[in-house]
């Protein structure tokens, strides 16, 4: 008989935790190391400190909530994700990985359940960067000896410190955030490959690929690889009301005439792909950006995202050929922003979630990320990998972000079974 987390219990955590930075019109507005995500991490001590866990935080404000297993020398199998959110986010994104964490410390304790490991539960700081910048912050500072170098790069600690708050903030940047805040502790507490054997995240899917399936739960495989381009138009700018129009060479008209011949060719190259690739111009910037000036430049971002590198490179392909040709009388350059290659999940932890699921009885399937999570980051330095919940019309980092309160216990229940079988598996 597989064990089973308790339905009330993760009720009362999600009712509870959304009232940390609550917004007032559903949601929550939870910045990493404000008030609000302190409240946050308070109600997680106290919670975890009443079943008997040790409570430790390292450098970069990483907490970690520990109960003992039967061998005092195996290495901890963690359970982690974050507590902060996006401005206006919902409930669930990050927390609910947090609470499954809980939940499944809890579950042990109380159903008496042996066990040979420690167990963590784990809140990883700064995963939105939604204050401070950049996204992963943390997870990219703890795995920066293993992640690829020319991600590495993008999280060294220094650089990070300087981060300075998007929004209102007390602090100047979050090296100041982070000194001043009571969740410190010693570098020697991080997690590392020396004392952890593995890692699990669950998160909800951010998607509507479960709930379109009707299934509760899905065991991440991967996330997928992707590619960040910003495509740039030059023409000049003239008096909009005296210049005449076959005379013309406007940098916005260039960009999305480029735009939706781009889309005509990606969704060309789509056709039949299984997964598809999915792309999105989500930032747009034209100077002089002024109603009387014809623009003289305009630029657009473009995100692409593919487990396969090989259709990943065919879509840079069809990228390199029409920035090589004129659009409007303008001309077209590309610059690569970064390029992140699929991150496989690992085999054995995979196929832990995928058995515990079944064995549960869920409705469950295989699954891929496209999204970016500190689980991506840990996949280098750890055996690692993710559980998501269904997601209410696959929305997320809003208000109405929702899991029922039964699918978040589903997740937990996943994850306490795969944490199990990991437990029996590794030394
Ligand atoms: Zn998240």
């Amino acid at each position: 008989m597989a064990y089973k987390c308790d339905l009330n219990r993760m009720s009362d955590k999600i009712k509870t935790f959304s009232k940390f930075g609550d917004a007032g019109h559903g949601g929550i507005t939870r910045y990493s190391l404000s008030p609000e995500a302190h409240m946050a991490r308070e109600e997680f001590v106290k919670r975890m400190e009443a079943i008997g866990a040790k409570i430790e935080c390292d450098d970069v404000a990483c907490m970690y909530a520990t109960i003992e297993g039967s061998d005092p020398n195996a290495k901890r199998i963690v359970l982690g994700s974050h507590v902060d959110s996006v401005k206006n986010g919902g409930n669930y994104d990050g927390i609910l990985g947090v609470m499954t964490g809980m939940e499944v410390l809890e579950t042990i304790v109380a159903e008496n359940i042996p066990h040979k490991h420690p167990v963590t539960a784990m809140i990883w700081t700064n995963e939105e960067g939604s204050l401070y910048p950049p996204a992963m912050m943390v997870s990219g500072i703890i795995c920066n000896d293993y992640i690829p170098k020319e991600l590495a790069v993008n999280f060294q600690y220094e650089n990070m410190m300087k981060s300075t708050p998007m929004d209102e903030s007390e602090f100047a940047n979050f090296g100041e955030a982070l000194a001043a805040t009571k969740f410190k502790g010693p570098k020697e507490n991080r997690i590392s490959p020396d004392k952890y054997c593995a890692m699990f995240e669950a998160h909800l899917e951010q998607g509507p690929i479960l709930e379109e399936a009707g299934n509760e739960v899905g065991a991440v495989q991967l996330v997928m690889g992707m590619f960040n381009y910003r495509v740039r138009f030059h023409g000049f700018t003239a008096h909009a009301g005296t210049f005449p129009m076959g005379k013309r060479h406007d940098a916005l008209f260039a960009a999305s005439t480029f735009l939706c011949e781009m889309h005509k060719r990606f969704d060309e190259l789509n056709k039949g792909q299984e997964p598809e690739f999915v792309y999105t111009t989500g930032e747009i910037y034209v100077h002089p950006c002024i109603h009387t000036c014809i623009p003289d430049e305009a630029e657009f971002s473009l995100d692409v995202r593919h487990p396969d590198p090989e259709l990943r490179k065919k879509v840079m392909g069809i990228l390199k050929d029409m920035a090589k040709e004129e659009w409007c009388k303008c001309t077209c350059e590309i610059e690569e922003q970064w390029v992140r290659d699929t991150v496989y999940f690992d085999k054995d932890l995979v196929r832990f979630v995928e058995e515990s699921m079944e064995e549960s009885g869920m409705k469950w399937q295989k699954i891929l990320s496209g999204a970016g999570h500190d689980a991506q980051f840990c996949a280098y330095m750890l055996p690692t990998t993710m559980i998501f919940t269904r997601t209410k019309d696959g929305l997320s980092h809003c208000e109405p972000e929702f899991v029922s309160d039964e699918d978040c216990t589903a997740g937990a229940t996943a994850a306490l079974g795969a944490v199990l079988k990991a437990d029996k598996f590794y030394e």
